[in-house]
């Protein structure tokens, strides 16, 4: 009778556990079982590619900021690992780029449900050139989303956020009023980088970038295309094939020296690239790119 009772005790406590566990389950669908560790008075902001994490910054005081892709990586063949995949789907902000960052897509469909900013979706541009971030004016319009974003999910900060939204928005302005300036009367408006990143940039301040690799640095070139950014640079008297640091730059090199043109580092701020980018940050990339452009495409201010 005795062991009768003590088994009886255990299958009614087993079973109560099981209850419990399925109505904790059934209460908390999968993927939304809160995160109660989030109640640290912080804000989580997860960014794919480090502009996007430079955007972000210094807008809210209680914000931590990460980038998924790191100093020295480069975006468009990069594989997240785990605990990427984890960071991604506990953001309580996550920014995406789209096309560039593609391999988040998967993780944001199936795992994500908090707020989240995927800029070329906002900005209402297709994924055929991603490389949106350099375009300081349409930037400004990105950093005022996340402002906005960051007031509703830390409104107690809210007047803060709002001003240094408007600071940031004002060096951008600042970044774009230096190259109106000094891009406005260039003998020679055209250039030749090693990957088509430089689109958006030359759109803005009208001039024309020939890419030798397509959207993405892995793209071979055909050596039909080849032959053709030859007579281009000659006819055209290009000065200057740029490369970047993650990019070989043994076609940039050969085209250059087939043509005597001069290569040089043009950097499309996909990641940090070395220590100084890392000091310089978003606007001092863009200033020193700017001093590259006017040299390579002869303008006078
Ligand atoms: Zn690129």
């Amino acid at each position: 009778m005795q062991k009768l009772r003590i088994a009886l005790g255990f299958s009614l406590a087993f079973i109560a556990v099981w209850i419990g566990a399925f109505a904790y389950i059934s209460f908390f669908p999968e993927n939304q079982i809160p995160d109660y560790t989030k109640d640290d008075g912080k804000v989580s902001i997860v960014a794919t590619i480090y502009p996007l994490a430079w955007m972000a910054s210094d807008l809210d005081p209680a914000a931590t900021i990460s980038t998924i892709v790191g100093p020295g990586l480069e975006p468009h063949d990069f594989s997240p690992t785990i605990d990427d995949v984890k960071k991604i789907q506990d953001a309580e902000l996550l920014i995406n780029n789209g096309g560039v960052d593609a391999w988040a897509d998967d993780i944001i469909n199936d795992h994500r449900s908090g707020p989240t900013i995927s800029v070329l979706t906002m900005l209402q541009y297709p994924e055929t050139d991603p490389h949106v971030w350099l375009d300081p004016v349409l930037m400004q319009r990105i950093v005022e989303s996340i402002g906005g974003q960051l007031e509703l999910i830390d409104p107690k900060n809210a007047d803060v956020i709002r001003d240094n939204v408007s600071k940031k928005v004002a060096v951008l302005q600042g970044i774009d009023d230096e190259y109106r300036a000094g891009l406005a009367s260039c003998s020679v408006p055209e250039v030749v980088s090693s990957h088509d990143a430089f689109g958006f940039l030359a759109k803005r301040y009208g001039f024309t970038v020939y890419g030798i690799a397509g959207f993405s640095p892995e793209n071979e070139p055909s050596s039909a295309k080849l032959v053709e950014l030859t007579d281009l640079i000659r006819s055209h008297h290009i000065t200057t094939v740029f490369f970047e640091e993650f990019t070989s730059d043994a076609l940039s090199k050969t085209l250059a020296s087939e043509t005597d043109a001069k290569s040089d580092v043009l950097d499309a701020i996909e990641s940090l690239a070395s220590e100084e980018s890392e000091r310089l940050e978003y606007p001092g990339i863009m200033e020193k790119n700017l001093a590259k452009l006017k040299t390579a495409m002869v303008c006078q201010e």
